[in-house]
């Protein structure tokens, strides 16, 4: 008996008609692949007839429905890394944030207590801020002295590129810890590779 296949994109709340090419450039799947696919996965198997559109109940009430949009909204957000602050230029996401600032920035009722958590976290930071500034000024004081920061970067997935193939590769990650002088300007980069060692702060120290 022959059959046709129609298929099928979800797109938004609804479902759009495609052609198989379509599909299989989208999917970059052959159509070998595609008619298994179908055949292994299709309810009636052979016996599915000819340009039949199937309607399926809705398995869950509006009431359920609700109560689980209801919770996602009381889950506490945080926007996305690639979230555009301004509208011409990429936003170039700060990722050494912490964690107390960026819940706050996104929490929109916050209760007395919590409000004065955050402002001894601020006041903190503000200190911690003086305390760096201070030191870094110390190599002009005296020249034996020298303030560094130092911080494990990134992890380097390597190989890095934009192919396809690369995407879908197991990486080896690269690890990057850097040490930076503040009087000199000098940076210091030292890296290795996830088969050398981990990167904890164990490992860091003995190494
Ligand atoms: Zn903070």
């Amino acid at each position: 008996r022959h059959i046709t296949y129609e298929y099928y994109i979800n797109e938004g709340e609804g479902r759009r008609q495609v052609c198989q090419k379509f599909i299989l450039n989208t999917l970059d799947v052959t159509q070998k692949f595609l008619l298994y696919y179908t055949l292994t996965n299709s309810k009636e198997g052979m016996a599915q007839t000819e340009k039949r559109t199937r309607h399926y109940a809705s398995k869950y009430s509006e009431a359920a429905k609700n109560y689980v949009r209801e919770f996602i909204n009381k889950l506490p957000v945080t926007p996305s890394h690639y979230a555009r602050k301004d509208s011409s230029r990429f936003h170039i996401p700060k990722k050494d944030k912490c964690i107390v600032c960026v819940k706050a920035e996104n929490q929109k009722d916050i209760t007395e207590e919590e409000q004065e958590k955050l402002k001894d976290h601020i006041l903190e930071k503000k200190a911690s801020y003086r305390r760096f500034a201070a030191h870094q000024k110390l190599h002009s004081l005296n020249n034996d002295t020298v303030t560094s920061s130092f911080d494990l970067q990134k992890v380097l997935n390597t190989p890095h590129g934009e192919s396809m193939l690369l995407y879908y590769s197991r990486k080896y990650a690269v690890y990057n810890f850097t040490i930076y002088e503040s009087s000199t300007q000098d940076g210091y980069c030292f890296t290795w590779g996830e088969s050398d060692g981990k990167k904890g702060s164990d490992e860091i120290a003995t190494c």
